[in-house]
């Protein structure tokens, strides 16, 4: 047993398996929960921290291993069996792989996923998988050493790129690379990447930019809507895959030449909201249905002790209810927002 669980009521409620699974009320169903555990960042991505971390005055700490262990009990009771671990930054947690051992330990977990800059990879991947991780998305929004540094402020290209061999390495086999696709900034580089993704077993996540609270100007010069990707990939002779059930928004884009292979993940798009199949809590416990709602609700007083389960359980399948059908990103409403850093993207 790790040592959170040690710490823990292993005899709280948690009756894995005997719940029908969490839905709203369109039936969007939830097997699937994002995890910030920070919102602290070392990058200073153009569109998400340009000037930096800030810690908010007054914040709240992030939640205790205790708590995060509360909290994914509750949500694998109402069947959810895959955590991502997000932020900010997650490895920048100094407890990362504590948490992630007893996150992977909690019954009805059978995923571990997490979504990382890269930073320090290279040395860190192994201790990773042997804390349970199995699936690892790394962002990289250029190949370009000079243009990486540009965007994210690190010349850490090449620890980054040694990163995903690293984590082969170690045995994660499920690897993804996010590129944020921006107009005038990285979109020439599109035909690069489609390169880099045709050589190795690895899938691309093409992510739109969203307009977040911070960033309108950015946003404004900088927006490249999904299409321009797709319409590329189609000249390309890349073919659209069929909808795996259960598939989250990406719309995914494979190649007869190609090992690896690609997802456009396009907010803006017509009908995105209709597949979402997202939940997040933020590092400081608060639940959010939205990325673009108006703040989250805080579930940390349900965390205080074991035995609040029932009433943990009770209120996230009452609140998943009130998930909106849809964003309001097209009207140019970004909710509560100010980047994603703070909420776990
Ligand atoms: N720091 C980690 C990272 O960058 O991978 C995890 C957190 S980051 C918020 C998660 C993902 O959100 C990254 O792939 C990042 O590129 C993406 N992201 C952040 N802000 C965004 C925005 N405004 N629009 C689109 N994607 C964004
Ligand atoms: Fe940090 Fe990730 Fe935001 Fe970049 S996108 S500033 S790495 S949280």
């Amino acid at each position: 047993m790790d040592r959170v669980a040690d710490r823990i009521d292993a005899k709280a409620p948690h009756p894995v398996g005997q719940s029908t699974g969490l839905s709203d009320a369109l039936g969007r169903r939830f097997e699937y929960l994002r995890l910030s555990l920070t919102d602290m960042c070392n990058f200073r991505c153009t569109y998400c921290l340009p000037d930096g971390y800030r810690k908010a005055k007054g914040a709240p700490s992030n939640l205790s291993p205790e708590e995060i262990v509360r909290l994914v009990r509750a949500f694998a009771t109402l069947g959810l069996w895959k955590i991502r671990l997000t932020g900010g930054e997650p490895t920048l947690r100094k407890e990362f792989n504590e948490i992630a051992g007893a996150v992977s330990n909690v019954p009805g977990i059978r995923r571990l996923a997490m979504t990382t800059n890269g930073y320090r990879l290279p040395e860190r991947a192994q201790s990773f998988y042997d804390a349970g991780i199995r699936a690892i998305n790394i962002s990289i929004d250029s190949l370009d050493a000079a243009k990486f540094k540009q965007i994210t402020g690190h010349a850490r290209l090449e620890e980054v790129l040694d990163g995903i061999e690293a984590a082969r390495a170690a045995g994660i086999e499920n690897i993804k690379i996010n590129t944020v696709l921006m107009r005038d900034l990285n979109h020439m580089e599109i035909d690069d990447f489609l390169e880099f993704v045709a050589a190795r077993d690895i899938s691309l996540r093409v992510i739109e930019v969203m307009r977040t609270n911070d960033n309108p100007g950015f946003f404004k010069s900088h927006h490249l809507p999904g299409e321009n990707v797709t319409d590329r990939l189609e000249q390309l002779g890349w073919t659209r895959l069929p909808r795996v059930s259960g598939a989250g928004p990406a719309v995914e884009y494979g190649h007869a030449d190609a090992k690896g292979r690609i997802g456009i993940i396009a907010p803006y798009s017509k009908d995105f909201c209709a597949s979402c199949n997202r939940l997040r809590v933020s590092a400081t416990g608060k639940f959010h249905l939205c990325l673009f709602g108006d703040g989250g609700i805080d579930l940390r007083p349900l965390l205080v002790s074991d035995h609040q389960q029932d009433e943990l359980v009770a209120r996230i399948t009452a609140l998943t209810m009130t998930k909106a059908p849809s964003h309001l990103l097209q009207q140019g409403n970004s909710g509560a927002t100010p980047h994603l850093a703070s909420i776990g993207g």
